[in-house]
């Protein structure tokens, strides 16, 4: 096992004083608080990141603000498509460069960095320059009385909200970025990203080829720091919309100061607690291949990923078997060794988090495979399969955001919503099954934003993505996202 080797380039670009990006510049740090990035595969500094003052979040948000009014507002939806498709185009250029900076940073094993963070961003961009063309509103006739013989007619327009806030967590950076990035330039908004402090430096990389692709300076900005960055940002008057995408204790915090500083619009895609449930016609081989690529993903640091497996008791034994033979065959190690399945986890608090569930666990929970730790360096756990103790057990109700599987067994099919509803969360729940009647009869109970069929976790940006209940609000992808960018402005006209 071996791992690939570092580009120049990203060698070169570990070494920069990375800050900010604000009016078309890469900006290096003034302040004195240096947050260092760290590889998570051992523990060791790989760049610094300078935190910004308040004085750089306010320059961030007036640039945000000119290039809104200035010269993007004059950039037609089909100039503004042809940028976006460019900066798609750019990002697969640069991806190597792209995928290495973000596995380094983010433990994600370099294949899921160069098909998702770069692949899958591409893809999403292309999809949102498609919807600048066609942004539309609607005509109407009142009906107000014409006593002269006067005419009326009306119109909605959806107009760019303004500045947009994107705060970004560490689990898939670049691609979440390019989420709220595509929908930004395709309704005529401007961008300005906070990202995560661990995961600091790809985005800086996208801004410099936003600007290569023609996007005009403050259109897209980024600062970076700590959660008191974000802080500020959202309070800022220039912002009109946050879109926060991370926990569930700061979203709410960020809902909260986003409605008191100026009733700023706001869309949060929070955690979720994802139920999956094996129907006992499904077929089992593929129902556990297909959940421990899901569950699995990313070390399972992702908010759609399964966490709860509902499965028949007949069938109980069966399917802990084949999760056991499955998993221990996984192989564990470096994110830049293309051979490895499982790479460390994010970060130290993550790990720290992680690894007091495992402990939990070994405590009370039969674990069926995994379970522990590694000894570091790095920030190594096995992937793991328990089993709950029953209905209470906190491994179905609270969000590991790891790889840990927690399986329960059911009775009858009729109790399924009920157990798959248990949760604070609602984001994304699965039903695996050969009876598509049992399935289409089971989706409407289910409390999710997203439910998917003999599959999980996959988002397609044609398809709309959120939450509900302690999962968020808004929708990102489909047409949805225009409404969250877009005000609705009505005009009526006598003629
Ligand atoms: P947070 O929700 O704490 O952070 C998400 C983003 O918000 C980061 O950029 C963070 O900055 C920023 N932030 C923190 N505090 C504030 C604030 N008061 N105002 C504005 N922005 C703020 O998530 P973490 O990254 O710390 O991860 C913790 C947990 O969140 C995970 O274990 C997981 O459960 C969940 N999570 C959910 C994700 C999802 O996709 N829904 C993604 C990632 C995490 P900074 O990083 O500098 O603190």
């Amino acid at each position: 096992m071996s791992e690939i080797q570092l580009l120049p380039k990203v060698r070169e670009y570990l070494q920069r004083d990375h800050a900010h990006f604000i009016d078309g510049q890469y900006r290096s740090g003034t302040s004195d608080k240096r947050i260092a990035v760290v590889n998570p595969a051992n523990g060791e500094s790989i760049a610094h990141v300078t935190g910004a003052t308040s004085h750089e979040v306010d320059e961030a948000c007036q640039s945000s603000h000119r290039a809104f009014k200035g010269e993007w507002a004059q950039t037609s939806p089909y100039q503004r498509s042809m940028i976006i498709n460019r900066l798609a185009d750019l990002i697969e250029a640069n991806g190597e460069e792209l995928a290495q900076l973000e596995s380094l940073c983010s433990g994600k094993h370099i294949q899921l960095s160069r098909l998702f963070e770069v692949g899958q961003s591409a893809m999403f961009l292309r999809y949102y320059a498609g919807w600048a063309t066609k942004i539309n509103g609607e005509t109407m006739t009142p009906s107000f009385p014409s006593m002269a013989g006067e005419h009326y007619t009306a119109m909605t327009r959806r107009e760019p909200l303004g500045v947009v806030a994107g705060i970004i967590p560490w689990n898939f950076s670049v691609m979440i970025a390019i989420w709220k990035l595509g929908a930004a330039l395709a309704t005529g908004c401007t961008l300005i990203l906070k990202p995560s402090e661990f995961t600091p430096i790809t985005l800086l990389r996208i801004a410099e080829l936003a600007v290569e692709a023609g996007v005009p300076a403050g259109v897209v900005n980024v600062i970076n720091g700590t959660g008191e960055v974000g802080a500020q940002l959202i309070e800022h008057p220039q912002v009109a919309k946050v879109s926060f995408t991370g926990s569930v204790p700061t979203g709410l915090k960020v809902g909260q100061s986003a409605m008191a500083a100026n009733l700023t619009r706001v869309t949060l895609e929070l955690g979720g607690k994802n139920a999956a449930a094996l129907l006992p016609d499904a077929d089992i081989g593929n129902a556990v291949a297909g959940l421990i690529q899901t569950g699995y993903v990313h070390q399972g640091q992702v908010c759609a990923s399964p966490e709860r497996i509902y499965v028949h008791r007949s069938q109980l034994d069966e399917v802990l078997a084949k999760f056991a033979t499955a998993v221990k065959g996984m192989s564990i190690g470096s994110q830049l060794d293309e051979s490895v399945q499982f790479g460390p986890l994010a970060n130290k608090p993550q790990f720290d988090k992680v690894s007091q569930f495992l402990a939990d666990a070994r405590s009370h929970n039969q674990i069926i495979c995994g379970g522990n730790p590694l000894k570091g360096p790095g920030y190594f756990v096995e992937p793991t399969v328990l089993l709950a103790n029953d209905s209470k057990d906190r491994f179905l109700h609270e969000e590991t955001f790891g790889p840990i599987l927690c399986v329960v067994p059911y009775d009858e099919v009729e109790e399924l919503p009920a157990l798959m509803n248990d949760s604070p969360f609602g984001l994304t729940a699965s039903v695996w099954t050969n009876d598509l009647s049992k399935a289409l009869r089971l989706i409407p109970e289910i409390e999710a934003g997203t439910v998917y069929v003999n599959m999980h976790t996959f988002l397609d940006p044609s398809v709309p993505f959120g939450g509900i209940k302690a999962s968020g609000t808004g929708r990102e992808f489909g047409s949805a996202f225009i409404e969250d960018y877009t005000e609705l402005k009505s005009v009526i006209i006598r003629y």
